[in-house]
């Protein structure tokens, strides 16, 4: 038999910018237990700022900055992008000889013929770079040039307007437990899910961590996994439904992702539980 209201549903959803790639989906949104949040790019803006330089060690603002754009450069993370539109200049050639983005961690490069490290505290601790206690309530990208700590990047995202909203009416709507996964920093993560009313979350995740920490609560028939897709398509993959932002998200979370939201927006979310609740499974 076919489920004629299926049809009705995923094109009711359809004009409104989410897409629904079957309409056994439906039947999970319409009793969701669980809702698993990636941070970046879903629940937050995605689009990070340089807000702050502070130098060590005798280097300048100007160095510092000029240093991480050029390890930046063949990165295509947001946090690349901030850095990169904060030094506004153009690149010279042959300044890079070696360059490895390593996942979840930052840049590794040897850049006018020293070695440079732009990234998170883990990558910082993987090469023994000592750092001192940075008060900055943001994402910090710390920077060392020879094994000695030169000086950190604060950079900053926004959370979503009318997110708070948003999962306060999932609450409403019977989800029982909202959660966040990010590879971002312990403070950002409690700072955004206290804002934000999330109920658990959890930090400083390597995109493979993210897998293992949505195992914890999967039940195999009412978790959802809602993530952008930088990262996370093992997980929109695993989810009873996985949900990809469509307008920041790769191509490959599209592709993983069994709903599409086109245009970023969460509460579209309360939506398509709405719509799954009044498609009825109208057969011949
Ligand atoms: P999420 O999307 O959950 O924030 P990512 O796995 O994309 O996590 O990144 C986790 C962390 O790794 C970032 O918050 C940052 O600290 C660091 N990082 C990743 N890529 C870069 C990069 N190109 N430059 C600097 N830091 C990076
Ligand atoms: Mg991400």
């Amino acid at each position: 038999s076919i489920p004629l209201g299926y049809f009705a549903g995923v094109g009711g959803l359809s004009k409104r910018g989410v897409l629904v790639k079957g309409g056994n989906y439906l039947e999970v949104l319409k009793n969701l237990n669980t809702i698993i949040f990636d941070k970046t790019g879903t629940l937050t803006e995605g689009v990070f700022e340089v807000v702050e330089i502070k130098t060590y060690n005798g280097i300048s603002e100007d160095e510092i900055l000029e240093i991480a754009a050029y390890a930046e450069e063949h990165s295509n993370h947001p946090i690349a992008d901030s850095i990169k539109k904060k030094y506004g200049k153009n690149f010279e050639k042959n300044f890079i000889e070696d360059y490895e983005e390593i996942s979840g961690h930052g840049i590794k490069a040897k850049i006018k013929g020293k070695d440079v490290l732009v990234g998170n505290k883990k990558l910082m601790d993987k090469f023994n770079i000592r750092i001192p206690e940075i008060n900055f309530n943001g994402t910090i990208v710390f920077v060392s040039v020879d094994g000695m700590f030169v000086g950190y990047i604060g950079i900053s995202d926004k959370i979503k307007p009318g997110i708070k909203e948003v999962i306060k009416e999932l609450k409403k709507l019977g989800v029982k437990k909202t959660v966040m996964l990010t590879g971002d920093n312990k403070k950002v993560a409690e700072d955004v899910a206290k804002k934000i009313g999330i109920d658990e979350y959890f930090a400083e995740l390597l995109p493979g961590d993210k897998v293992k920490f949505f195992e914890k609560y999967n039940d195999g028939i009412s978790t959802a996994f809602v993530g952008d897709g930088i990262n996370d398509a093992p997980v929109l993959t695993r989810a009873d439904v996985g949900i990809a932002m469509g307008g920041l998200g790769s191509d490959a979370a599209i592709e993983a992702a069994d709903v599409v939201i086109m245009d970023d927006d969460v509460s579209k979310l309360i939506d398509s539980i709405k719509v799954s609740r009044k498609t009825m499974k109208i057969t011949w």
